[in-house]
């Protein structure tokens, strides 16, 4: 590859427990005109009933988020978590590529003082000497040798770049942040996004399987069988875009490229 290398941008998954889905069309338009509208004590009768659900569902949510933990509601969801970077990312800091797998595959997420789950994820990260860091998907850094997409359709959640093999960014901007980093499946991120690196560095192109099998599937596959990735929650994370669905071929495709063999 020449001087910059394609980056791999994962779109906002759908979460339906934070990410809110576009109000149908149906519930948008206004409703026939009052031509037939009920009786005036049917409409008291609507109303009670109305009340009565409305707060049959509100007891209902609240049992569901008493029950969930830590509660998706919590305030400190709001907040973004500062990711201090160490400077420089890179192979010092790594460790031999198989122990570092390992060492991803065995890890167990912890909370970390703000709830997060953003100290996991940079402690597997720095196993592969990368870092997380806070990017602007839509404002690009200058000096990066790394391009956007000016024409993307969709919204990043994070990214990878091999211009930059030793950063994992996180897109500030996402609508689903700062909300995702309290999530288990943040984990999966991060190690979709190590997959990414590790395929780069096992294969030596950032594109080992173009135009044979989806990249993007290979790379969540490689995540699930040597890094530790929860394949249902990837797969449910990500179910809304098709050229992330594992397969069986994805998989086999990443156990060759885990034994080095890329074509
Ligand atoms: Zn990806």
């Amino acid at each position: 590859m020449s001087d910059w290398s394609p980056q791999y941008v994962e779109p906002i998954y759908v979460k339906p427990t934070y990410a809110k889905p576009p109000t149908p069309a149906y519930l948008v338009a206004p409703l026939a005109p009052a031509a037939y509208a009920a009786p005036r004590s049917k409409r008291r009768i609507d109303l009670y009933l109305r009340l009565i659900i409305s707060v049959g569902f509100g007891v209902l949510v609240w049992l569901l988020l008493t029950n969930t933990t830590p509660s998706p509601w919590s305030a400190s969801q709001s907040e973004f978590v500062e990711i201090p970077v160490v400077e420089p990312a890179g192979p010092a800091g790594a460790m031999p590529i198989e122990a570092a797998e390992a060492f991803a595959a065995t890890y167990t997420a912890h909370l970390d003082s703000h709830g997060s789950y953003v100290e996991s994820g940079q402690e597997v990260a720095r196993a592969f000497g990368a870092e997380l860091v806070w990017s602007d998907y839509d404002t690009p850094d200058p000096h990066s040798p790394c391009r956007h997409d000016p024409d993307a359709t969709f919204e990043a959640l994070a990214w990878y770049c091999s211009g930059e093999p030793y950063l994992l960014h996180l897109n500030r901007t996402a609508a689903t942040m700062p909300q995702v980093l309290y999530f288990p499946d943040f984990m999966d991120t991060v190690r979709h996004e190590l997959a990414h690196l590790v395929i780069h560095q096992r294969c030596g192109t950032s594109e080992p399987v173009e135009g044979t099998v989806e990249l993007e599937a290979v790379t969540s596959s490689y995540a699930v069988l040597y890094l530790g990735a929860d394949r249902d929650a990837l797969g449910d994370a990500t179910s809304a875009y098709a050229e992330y669905e594992m397969t069986t071929q994805t998989d086999e495709t990443a156990t060759w490229i885990h034994a080095g063999v890329c074509w």
